[in-house]
């Protein structure tokens, strides 16, 4: 039996093909193949009930050429180190693309979030913090929200953070997280920035494709942060929600499931399985959904060998990290099914971050149209640099973007130099 590539090892396929296809300098493949730093931490936890429980939590750091370390922290069963690698790679390509100055990391704990009491998850979170305390920083690695983590865990990493640093410094280093609450010094804006930047990418794919959004029928997988606000937005051009899958299952109704009612529904039942008003379907029927545009927002490796042949749609928008694996992605440009890849399409989110961290640096409270304008413009020209760098090579739209990336990561090698 042939085994199945991990989650790392796609991102080394994806990244080989870019390096072939541009002639990437083979010093700097060989740089940008490897991580710089690889955290593993095992820290203990007392529960509610007294007992202590050991965690696992990671830190990957891929790259710093560009600027900080910066990427989410996840909490889920399957957190691993492979998986942590891959996402820190991505994400270095991703601020390369939207030309912001950052490196890539990743974190996350080993952990189903779902089991633990509101004060265990508090106890958890600062304990990792304090763990990871030296190698985070304002200037030096900056984590955010991920899978199941939120605003409120990026205020618990925030206020132990602080803690552990000298009274003075603690007012001007607020900007160590992204992702906070407003009022703890988040942005206005960075709540629905990732499925901001994933509609943003959209309408400019049915700019380019003279493609009528309003009646566009479209399906979501994970109704989460990302999957939930993609929905959202996507509601006042007219387009129809008509099949969406989550942890708890899945719900189709060819009229249309209205993203607002369904975000407070899962607010109060955890997710959409027993949406009123819709038909649970099964996960094979789902990803065969016939529709327009379909936003994988949940998981790495959904649309693989087996499933891409079910996809019955024009357009993939990758909310999502790794969705599709590279078998997956040769079985989409062979069915003629367009794709915006997750380093593109999921970039809204780590842009807003930015902002957040500049407004921090700065001390100012930026109106949300000026947050929203500033998304729009870096996204949309990256989405152009990413289209016409695939017209140039002749090439998909995911190799594409990683030329873009590893472009510019090259140019800064060339000008600097490796020391000594
Ligand atoms: P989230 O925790 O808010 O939501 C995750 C969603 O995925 C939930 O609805 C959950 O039920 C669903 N899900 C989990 N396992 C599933 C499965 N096996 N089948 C179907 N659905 C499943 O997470 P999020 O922040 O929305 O992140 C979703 C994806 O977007 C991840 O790949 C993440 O790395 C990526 N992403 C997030 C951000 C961000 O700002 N939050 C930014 C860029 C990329």
């Amino acid at each position: 039996m042939v085994k199945k590539a991990s989650v790392y090892e796609n991102v080394t396929r994806q990244f080989n093909k870019a390096a072939d296809l541009m002639e990437l300098d083979l010093n700097i493949r060989e740089i940008l193949s490897h991580t710089t730093n690889e955290i593993s931490i095992n820290f203990p936890v007392k529960m509610d009930n007294g007992h202590i429980e050991m965690f696992a939590g990671y830190r990957v750091q891929h790259n710093s050429v560009l600027g900080p370390y910066k990427g989410g922290l996840r909490y889920h069963p399957k957190v691993n180190l492979d998986e942590v690698r891959a996402l820190a790679t991505w994400m270095t390509w991703k601020s390369a693309i939207v030309d912001i100055p950052y490196g890539g990391a990743k974190g996350g704990i080993q952990l189903d979030p779902f089991k633990y009491s509101f004060s265990e998850l508090e106890h958890i979170t600062r304990r990792f913090t304090f763990a990871l305390r030296q190698y985070i920083g304002p200037e030096y690695d900056i984590p955010a929200p991920d899978v199941n983590t939120n605003s409120q865990i990026m205020a618990w990493i925030l206020d132990t953070y602080l803690s552990t640093i000298p009274p003075k410094e603690r007012h001007c280093s607020i900007h160590v997280v992204t992702g906070k609450p407003v009022e703890s010094g988040g942005s206005l804006g960075r709540n629905k920035a990732t499925g901001q930047g994933v509609v943003f990418c959209i309408e400019e794919w049915a700019k380019d494709n003279n493609f009528d959004l309003s009646g566009a029928t479209y399906t979501v997988q994970g109704f989460g942060n990302v999957g939930s606000w993609a929905a959202r937005l996507l509601k006042p051009h007219g387009a129809k929600l008509i099949a969406v899958e989550d942890i708890t299952g899945a719900v189709h109704n060819t009229k249309g499931l209205d993203p607002d009612n369904l975000t407070e529904f899962v607010k109060e039942h955890g997710g959409v399985a027993n949406y009123p008003d819709s038909k649970e379907i099964d996960h094979k029927t789902f990803l065969s959904t016939e529709a327009d545009i379909f936003i994988p927002a949940a998981l790495e490796g959904v649309i693989t060998e087996e499933t891409a042949p079910l996809l019955n749609v024009k357009l993939v928008a990758e909310g999502a990290n790794g969705p599709t694996n590279i078998m997956g992605d040769e079985i989409l440009q062979k069915r003629g099914i367009h794709l915006i890849p997750d380093i593109l399409c999921n970039a809204g989110g780590v842009i807003v971050s930015y902002f957040e961290w500049l407004q921090n640096k700065r001390s100012e409270y930026w109106e949300l149209e000026e947050v929203d304008s500033k998304l729009y413009k870096k996204i949309t020209n990256a989405y152009k640099r990413v289209r016409d760098t695939a017209k140039k090579f002749s090439t998909d739209w995911r190799t594409a973007a990683y030329i873009v990336a590893l472009s510019r990561l090259e140019t800064v090698y060339k000008e600097r130099g490796i020391f000594p």
